[in-house]
């Protein structure tokens, strides 16, 4: 049993796809553990993605992703990480397979709707970076 951490990112949340999101994942038996709704500063932005700190499309992806409400996610299920990856699609909507969340519904390569963790080690980061283990369930 695997877990990774989706997110709706602030692009999605004003597009009112919350449920839309949330319907893909129940519709693939994929199981959420646990979920809220923040709004993040900066500061955390830059954190949550300190892994792109070196990357031109820092200071923009960080800005972007604190300029409103996101709704952060756990997830659930055997091989979860990839099946996440797979619905949300490729990172540029360009690029990403028919039927996929960012085919469907992105505007561009950083308002991309949804993120997914990609490995187990960045999954156990990420989920620790928004909840602790009393908030998810087992
Ligand atoms: N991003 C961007 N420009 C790029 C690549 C990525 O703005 O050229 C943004 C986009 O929002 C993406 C996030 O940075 O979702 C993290 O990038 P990553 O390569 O990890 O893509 P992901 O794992 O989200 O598909
Ligand atoms: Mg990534």
């Amino acid at each position: 049993m695997e877990r990774t951490l989706s997110i709706v990112k602030p692009d999605g949340v004003k597009k009112g796809l919350i449920g839309e999101v949330i319907k893909r994942f129940e519709k693939n038996n994929i199981r959420i553990t646990a979920m809220k709704m923040l709004h993040l500063t900066k500061k955390e932005a830059e954190g949550f993605y300190a892994v792109h700190k070196t990357k031109p499309f820092f200071d923009s992806l960080t800005t972007f992703i604190s300029s409103g409400p996101v709704v952060v996610m756990v997830l659930e299920g055997e091989d979860v990480i990839k099946r996440n990856r797979d619905l949300m699609g490729a990172t540029n909507p360009k690029d990403a397979l028919p039927g996929t969340i960012r085919k469907d519904f992105a505007n561009s390569i950083e308002s991309n709707i949804v993120h997914g963790s990609d490995a187990p080690e960045t999954a156990a980061f990420e989920i620790s970076y928004y909840f602790n283990a009393l908030e998810v369930c087992g």
